[in-house]
């Protein structure tokens, strides 16, 4: 128990070794080690979707086959489901603004999570092909 208090380790530790961390956090599927993007700030535009071709901690290809991540286009419709929906409950209910104000909230909420969108969608995508392997952390 001290032994815990005293590693401070970081809120999202406590996932590590689950699919959860690597798709919050963006790390390798695989050890949970390596980063996949090249810079963590997805909001960097221009390099939001450029990652590592491999781990460079347990050297697993990110990208298994050509157009590997098209089909992160088919995850990003329910995530963007999901905010669009927190974004409506949130302006409609809870600071009861009209519809078309909602719409317009919605509007924005996506469009300024796209950066996080895509990288979350690719993250569980790839988190559907990967299992974690604790001998490679
Ligand atoms: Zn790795």
């Amino acid at each position: 128990m001290l032994n815990f208090v005293a590693q401070k380790k970081p809120f999202m530790g406590f996932f590590k070794g689950s699919k959860i961390y690597s798709i919050v956090k963006g790390k390798c599927p695989v050890c949970h080690t390596g980063n996949m993007y090249r810079t963590p700030n997805a909001y960097k535009l221009s390099s939001t979707l450029k990652m590592h071709e491999r781990c460079t901690h347990c050297n697993t290809k990110f990208k298994i086959e050509p157009s590997f991540f098209y089909g992160a286009m088919y995850v990003s419709y329910p995530v963007g489901i999901i905010f669009a929906g927190i974004a409506f409950i949130l302006s409609f209910y809870f600071f009861e603004l009209g519809r078309l104000a909602s719409f317009i909230v919605i509007a924005v909420f996506l469009l300024i999570l796209l950066p996080v969108i895509l990288r979350v969608s690719r993250n569980i995508w790839i988190n559907l092909f990967f299992k974690f392997d604790a001998e490679k952390v």
